[in-house]
C-alpha cells in the first residue's frame, strides 16, 4: 500500500518505521524541513515533504500531528485526495476529533494507538512501539466498512490489539486510565516540591527510587500532550478528577481518625482490583 503520514513525531515516525519494514511505501509530511530530512535518514519514511499535495496518491493516510492541528490539517488535505483514500487519525481524544473530521471526509475512521514514551519528536520514534499495545478504532454508524477493515488489518500487522468502541466510550475510559494518571502523577511531583525544608527536599530527591520513578513517570512527560488531554477531554477528565479528589478526602479522613482497619480494607480492595487493569 501507499501510506501517508502527516506529522512526523514520536507516533507518526514510529508508524513509518514499522510500515516501511512491512514493505509499504511511506510518504511523510511534516512542518519543518529538518524533521523531513531526519525522517528519511532514520528510515521512517521513503519520501518526506512539507506539502500535503504529495499525499495525493496515498491509499491510507494517518494524521499524526498534535491534536489541535488534526482537523485543520484534514481540511487542507481533502482537496488533494481521491475519494477512495482512507484517512485516519491517532489522536488521544476521539469525540471532538471524530465529530469534526467525519463531515470533512466521508472515508474517515478515528483511531488511537495507545503506545508512547515520555519523549517527543522524530528522534523519539522507535520500531515495534505498538506491539501488544491496544489500538482503539472508533467508527460511527456511517463509517465505510472498508475503511474500518483496512485500519484493523494495518493495526494488527503492527502487533497491536484492536478494540472497537464509540468515541464517547473511548474518551470516558481513557480519562480514567490515561488522562487522570497524568494529572495525578504531575500533582504528586508538584506536592513533593512544596517541602519547605530545603535539606529534607534534597534528601527526598536522593532517596527517591523505583516507587517514585513509577508513580511520577507520566506526570513528567510530554507537556503539550497533557494540555491537549485536559483541553479535548475536559468533561470526562473533570469527572474522574472529582471522584479521585473525593477518594483522597476519604482516605485522609481514615488517617486523621486513625482508622487503620478502614485503610486496610481500602488497600485490600485496591490490591484485588489492580490486576483487572493490567494486561498480561
Ligand atoms: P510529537 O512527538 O510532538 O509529534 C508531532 C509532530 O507533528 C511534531 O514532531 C511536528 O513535527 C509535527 N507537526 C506539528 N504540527 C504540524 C502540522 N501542523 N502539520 C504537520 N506536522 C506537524 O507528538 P506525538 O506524541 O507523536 O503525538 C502526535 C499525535 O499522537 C497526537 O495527536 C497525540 O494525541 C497522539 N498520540 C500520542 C501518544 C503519546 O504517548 N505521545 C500516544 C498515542 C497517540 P515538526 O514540527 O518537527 O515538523
Amino acid at each position: 500500500m501507499k501510506i501517508g503520514i502527516v506529522g512526523l513525531g514520536l507516533i507518526g515516525g514510529s508508524l513509518g518505521l514499522d510500515l516501511r519494514q512491512q514493505g509499504h511505501k511511506v510518504l511523510g509530511v511534516s512542518r519543518n524541513p529538518q524533521t523531513c530530512e531526519l525522517a528519511v535518514e532514520m528510515g521512517a519514511v521513503d519520501e518526506a515533504s512539507l506539502n500535503l499535495a504529495s499525499l495525493s496518491q496515498a491509499d491510507l493516510i494517518f494524521l499524526a500531528t498534535p491534536m489541535e492541528a488534526i482537523v485543520t490539517t484534514l481540511a487542507k488535505l481533502t482537496p488533494h485526495l481521491t475519494p477512495e483514500t482512507i484517512v485516519t487519525d491517532v489522536a488521544s481524544v476521539k469525540s471532538e476529533i471524530v465529530s469534526n473530521c467525519v463531515p470533512l471526509w466521508w472515508n474517515f475512521v478515528g483511531g488511537h494507538p495507545m503506545a508512547g514514551n515520555s519523549n517527543q519528536g522524530i528522534q523519539a520514534a522507535q520500531l515495534h512501539l505498538f506491539q501488544q499495545a491496544p489500538y482503539v478504532i472508533t467508527p460511527l454508524e456511517t463509517t465505510p466498512t472498508q475503511a474500518i477493515k483496512t485500519l484493523e488489518t494495518i493495526a494488527k500487522t503492527l502487533g497491536a490489539q484492536v478494540h472497537y468502541c464509540s468515541p464517547e466510550a473511548h474518551d470516558r475510559a481513557v480519562a480514567w486510565i490515561s488522562h487522570l494518571p497524568v494529572m495525578v502523577s504531575a500533582s504528586l511531583i508538584a506536592a513533593c516540591e512544596t517541602e519547605s525544608e530545603i535539606h529534607v527536599q534534597k534528601l527526598a530527591q536522593q532517596l527517591a527510587s523505583s516507587g517514585f520513578r513509577d508513580t511520577s513517570r507520566v506526570g513528567g512527560g510530554n507537556v503539550e500532550l497533557g494540555v491537549m488531554m485536559a483541553r479535548y477531554n475536559r468533561e470526562h477528565l473533570l469527572a474522574s478528577l472529582k471522584q479521585y479528589s473525593d477518594t483522597l478526602t476519604q482516605l485522609t479522613a481514615y488517617i486523621e481518625e486513625s482508622d487503620w482497619s478502614a485503610i486496610a480494607t481500602f488497600l485490600q480492595d485496591t490490591q484485588q482490583v489492580r490486576p483487572k487493569f493490567l494486561r498480561e
